[in-house]
């Protein structure tokens, strides 16, 4: 069974994140670029399939800039076969429907029976991508899905929804994209670390896909980004005499004035 992962690298969540003078980019400089966290249990998934189903490879698929190798590598390093990653200089301000369109495009000359891909991305967080293929690739989406079971070329998903689940079937191939409970994604191996460097990511322009004028049909732009507002928090520093004092008296603080405890 061929598997797919969309995945997208992020920056890492406890990041410290900056505007640029530009005002509708971050500085990437210091940024630690992280796999986007619903895409790592889509990783993990494709692993656990290939293992139970006894065959077949993960392919880890990546639109973005040439050091999203890096995040490709570690998904490789998990365990999944090989990756293709789609650069161009000209789409580093692609908005989700090109960024759907051209990774559709590849999708047409790869042979997949199930594509998983997260719900969101953390970053810019659409939550457009897998949607818009699922329609340029015709094949049915199931979203957000908690458990998943594949026999006789159909899939069947459990799909969270608010107060309850349910259940859904659908042929093969198909998209699922992953919702948090899904599974525990593994930590790469020191082994399978060194394995993963001999592993193929084949780099993909605009030009081998055949879309090489697709940035003109870019419909969306960032006019500008801002921080959210900062909070007035009260700053307190706790007094006493020893530290057990100064404990009792910011349980007290925590319990009576913050309301937390
Ligand atoms: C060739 C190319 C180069 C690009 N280069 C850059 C760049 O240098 N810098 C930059 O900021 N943006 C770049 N982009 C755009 C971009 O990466 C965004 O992915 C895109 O606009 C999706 O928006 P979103 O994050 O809101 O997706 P959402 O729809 O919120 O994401 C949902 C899910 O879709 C999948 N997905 C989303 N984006 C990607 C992706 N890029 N690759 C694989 N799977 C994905 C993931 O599974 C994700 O969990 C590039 C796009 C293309 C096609």
């Amino acid at each position: 069974m061929d598997i797919v992962v969309l995945m997208k690298q992020v920056p890492d969540t406890a990041a410290l994140i900056q505007i640029s003078e530009d005002n509708v980019s971050i500085k990437t400089e210091d940024v630690k670029w992280v796999i986007n966290p619903y895409d790592e249990l889509a990783v993990e998934e494709a692993i656990r399939i290939r293992e139970k189903q006894g065959g077949g490879k993960v392919i880890i698929l990546t639109a973005g800039a040439g050091s999203a190798s890096a995040t490709i590598r570690t998904a490789l390093a998990m365990g999944a076969d090989e990756g293709i990653l789609i650069s161009d200089p000209a789409l580093e301000n692609s908005d989700p429907q090109i960024t759907a369109k051209v990774i559709a495009a590849v999708l047409n000359n790869v042979n997949f029976d199930l594509i998983i891909a997260g719900p969101r991305a953390v970053d810019d967080d659409s939550s457009y991508v897998p949607a818009a293929i699922s329609e340029y690739l015709g094949v049915p989406l199931l979203s957000t899905v908690i458990r998943q079971e594949i026999s006789n070329g159909k899939i069947q998903c459990e799909q969270t929804v608010q107060d309850g689940s349910i259940v859904l079937e659908a042929n093969l191939p198909a998209i699922i994209t992953t919702q948090r409970g899904l599974n525990e994604p593994r930590y790469p191996s020191l082994a399978n670390i060194m394995k993963a460097k001999k592993k193929s990511i084949v780099t993909k322009t605009l030009a081998d896909i055949g879309l090489s004028s697709e940035q003109k049909l870019i419909k969306t732009k960032i006019v500008s980004l801002a921080y959210p507002p900062r909070r007035n928090a009260e700053k307190v520093i706790v007094e006493g005499a020893s530290a057990e004092e100064k404990a009792a008296r910011l349980l007290n603080l925590l319990q009576d004035k913050a309301g937390i405890l």
